[in-house]
């Protein structure tokens, strides 16, 4: 029988984050792992549950993960790294993806552009695969009794070793066929349990810029899982963008079809006439998995018809373009969100109705529908109607505003500025600061928890965060820092502090996704045009400015990461929402300024990760995000100084767009490379301020200052000591007082020893 619609995976975490909480339960010690288990048990059989009664055809087992499916894949084909393999099962498991002892945790990084992490599996020449099914197994027998006929989803052989590193410095694809083997055993297992049954295989890594070695490996590959187990319906799946290269050759071998996604990869129905030429299964993702947004059911239901114009309908499945790990969980929580807004927004269980809608008009007509549906598609329209033209959204002075702007950049160069500041600021060699943040003790976000739920008042909430950066700003002069930073004790997220002065943005009770293993996010909506009532920094930095004589930076988050970490609206494209933020950040410039501020930081956090996938859009990408900066910082003088800041980044690539940005000081974080990102630098010539980070924030371990001045030396080697600044890789928010002072007093000694030394 024909399946019409499918989801890729579902979010695990929970309604309420039970996962969340019954991983770190069973973490600490206070709950026994049965418990955790149960948990997990119970959530896998609601989710089938609401999958199945949303109307639901494909749906997935084996998309859950107590941490995460690449962890799972590389357990399940016995990459075990050296260091864990004398521990097993559970304990083995934790250890790999958080460490334990001396076994230090397995790398974790982003998930293609998401902001999901993975962890990295680690691999040598002689890997001993070897296959454990049993996850696998177990979850297809749970899902089977209860009483679904699932999907297995796996990660794909090509995706697995794309994303893997050889510790040995090898190529990865080199162990393709020994992991195919591993693979042709599971598929056989899979199918002498459940004969003839669909199995997903996700190989988002094919949406990349195509390497022609991996391509050649893709039909050698499939022919050989697909001639594995005959009877089972293969569906290799890819996200994120188009696949159009590895789809040409996928569609010529054995497999039973395709999941593309058409909301994220347009250019995937370049493919199509191919598809209808092979005669393979599509499963057409049109339904967005990665943001909030509710689907406008006409508008896809046209997309769905131009490519049955092309593909037999009769070959076609509708769902969602990736999992839907990537939004929050149900909308029936958000009781605190204006109305209005809430009527545009679909989460994961929004979304399960929205395809099953989607799929029955277009497979059986409007006629078929059930009088609920019907209604449902009435109050779809009515929905699409109301955010075309809603005042909410469209702001006629931010559109206004934005097509007059003529102060774009700063009208100094840098050359020419950079003597001013060194003048009116006044400031030697390898001068010291913080990157922002100190730290956020259990007393400050108590403090903040209260005064949200307004159980004390402002009055004592403002005493107490003036205390702070009483303390804050004593603890840095003690140390002899030279440029100072206020600490930041009234923001709890760089993104939401500004995302709640903004108009345009809309906040979550319980919106929280996946981040990695137990921890969650809870990102902004960006919901309409984006503008600035009121400034949003300017009185606590002139406080803190006012408690001190040494130079107090203005900390504000610059529009790309603004952007890269909040939900987006995607009625206007992403850049035209970037440059609203960006004039509502100059606007803080502007007035941080104004208010006596000399160094204003504007941090670029998620500048790296905003990076497109694909080659061809990364021009594009750079000509906004550069834009945009520059416009946030246009407001600047010559003798205001510019700082950004980036979180661990290479900047090979992109070193070329980092100077276009026209910041006069960056710092970056590169502790634990020692000088090897700061050498491209001083390979291109770049001519600006650099605070490359001296000591590793991530830990509680405090450096002692000869480490320090032994870092300082390296990035000497590689720089003028003109040139650079002396600074931690990132925030302190995460450490202990405790921690900060030792090592900032360490850093400043460490400095001056330098300094010193001539
Ligand atoms: N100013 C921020 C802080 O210090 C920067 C954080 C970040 O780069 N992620 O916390
Ligand atoms: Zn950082």
């Amino acid at each position: 029988m024909q399946i019409k619609n499918y989801v890729l995976g579902f979010p695990r975490i929970g309604e309420n984050r039970e996962l969340k909480k019954a991983l770190e339960a069973y973490w600490s010690g206070t709950q026994p792992l049965e418990n955790l288990e149960e948990t997990a048990r119970t959530l896998r059989r609601r989710h089938w549950a609401l999958q199945r009664e949303a109307g639901i055809e494909a749906i997935a087992c084996n998309d859950f993960s107590y941490y995460d499916l690449m962890l799972d894949t590389a357990v399940m084909v016995g990459a075990i790294p050296e260091r864990f393999r004398t521990m097993e099962g559970t304990e083995r498991y934790f250890a790999m993806a958080r460490g334990s002892g001396d076994a230090v945790a397995m790398e974790m990084t982003k998930w293609f552009n998401t902001n999901y992490h993975y962890i990295v599996p680690e691999l040598r020449a002689d890997e001993p695969f070897a296959l454990d099914a049993s996850k696998v197994l177990a979850e297809l027998r749970y899902a089977r009794e209860a009483g679904i006929d699932p999907k297995v989803n796996l990660i794909g052989p090509i995706t697995f070793l794309g994303l893997s590193k050889r510790i040995d410095r090898g190529d990865p694809f080199e162990l393709t066929g020994r992991l195919c083997g591993i693979y042709e055993e599971l598929l056989a297992k899979i199918e002498a349990e459940a004969e003839g049954i669909v199995v997903q295989i996700d190989e988002p890594y094919l949406v990349l810029d195509p390497d022609p070695a991996v391509l050649s490996l893709l039909r050698p590959t499939y022919e050989r899982l697909a001639a594995a187990a005959p009877s089972l319906r293969l569906v290799v799946a890819s996200y994120f963008e188009h696949s159009t290269e590895a789809t040409r050759i996928l569609v010529n071998t054995s497999i039973w079809g395709v999941a593309l996604d058409f909301v994220h990869g347009p250019k995937n129905r370049e493919s199509l006439e191919t598809i209808a030429a092979s005669g393979k299964v599509l499963w057409a993702g049109v339904i967005d998995g990665r943001n909030v947004w509710r689907s406008d059911i006409d508008r896809v239901l046209g997309s769905l018809e131009e490519i049955a114009a092309v593909v037999p309908k009769d070959r076609i499945a509708v769902g969602s373009s990736c999992s839907l790990l990537h939004v929050p969980y149900s909308l029936s929580h958000e009781t605190a969100l204006d109305p209005e807004i809430r009527e545009w927004l679909s989460f994961a269980e929004e979304k399960l109705q929205e395809i099953s809608l989607v799929s029955r008009i277009f497979h059986e007509g409007e006629d078929a529908l059930s009088p609920a549906q019907a209604h449902a598609l009435e109050a779809n329209r009515r929905a699409a109607a109301s955010r075309r033209s809603s005042t909410k959204i469209h702001d006629p002075a931010v559109t206004e505003r934005l097509d007059n702007l003529t102060r774009t950049e700063r009208d100094t160069p840098f050359e020419e500025r950079i003597g001013i500041q060194h003048e009116t600021i006044g400031y030697g060699v390898l001068p010291t600061t913080t990157i922002g943040s100190f730290p956020q003790t259990p007393e400050l976000r108590r403090i903040r928890r209260e005064y949200r739920r307004g159980e004390i008042s402002r009055e004592e909430y403002e005493a107490f965060i003036r205390d702070y950066i009483d303390r804050c700003v004593a603890c840095q002069e003690a140390c002899g820092l030279d440029v100072l930073v206020h600490g930041e004790p009234e923001r709890n997220d760089m993104v939401e502090y500004f995302g709640e002065q903004l108009k345009g943005f809309a906040f979550t009770l319980n919106g929280w996704v996946q981040s990695y293993g137990s921890r969650c996010v809870k990102p902004p909506i960006i919901y309409g045009d984006v503008s600035r009532p009121e400034p949003m920094t300017v009185r606590w930095i002139t406080y803190a400015q006012s408690r001190t004589d040494k130079p107090m930076k203005g900390m504000l988050t610059g529009p790309v990461t603004i952007l890269n970490w909040s939900f987006v609206r995607d009625d206007i494209p992403r850049s035209d929402v970037s440059r609203q933020i960006a004039v509502a950040i100059a606007d803080e410039v502007d007035d941080l300024q104004n208010a006596g501020i000399r160094i204003i930081q504007v941090d670029e956090a998620a500048f790296k990760e905003g990076y497109p996938l694909r080659k061809s859009e990364i021009p594009a990408y750079e000509a906004w995000a550069v834009r945009d900066f520059k416009i946030a910082v246009a407001p600047a003088w010559a003798q205001t100084q510019i700082h950004t800041h980036m979180c661990y980044s290479d900047f090979n690539d992109i070193i070329a767009t980092i100077e276009a940005m026209d910041a006069d000081v960056i710092s970056i974080e590169t502790a634990r490379s020692g000088n090897e990102l700061l050498k491209v630098f001083a390979k291109v010539g770049y001519s600006r301020e650099v605070g490359p980070g001296v000591y590793d924030i991530h830990s509680p371990r405090i450096p002692s200052t000869e480490e320090i001045v032994a870092q300082i030396r390296s990035l000497l080697e590689v720089l003028p000591k003109e040139q650079l600044w002396i600074n931690p890789d990132c925030g302190l928010k995460t450490r202990k007082w405790e921690e900060v002072e030792p090592s900032l007093r360490h850093m400043v000694e460490a400095a001056r020893i330098v300094r010193e030394e001539g």
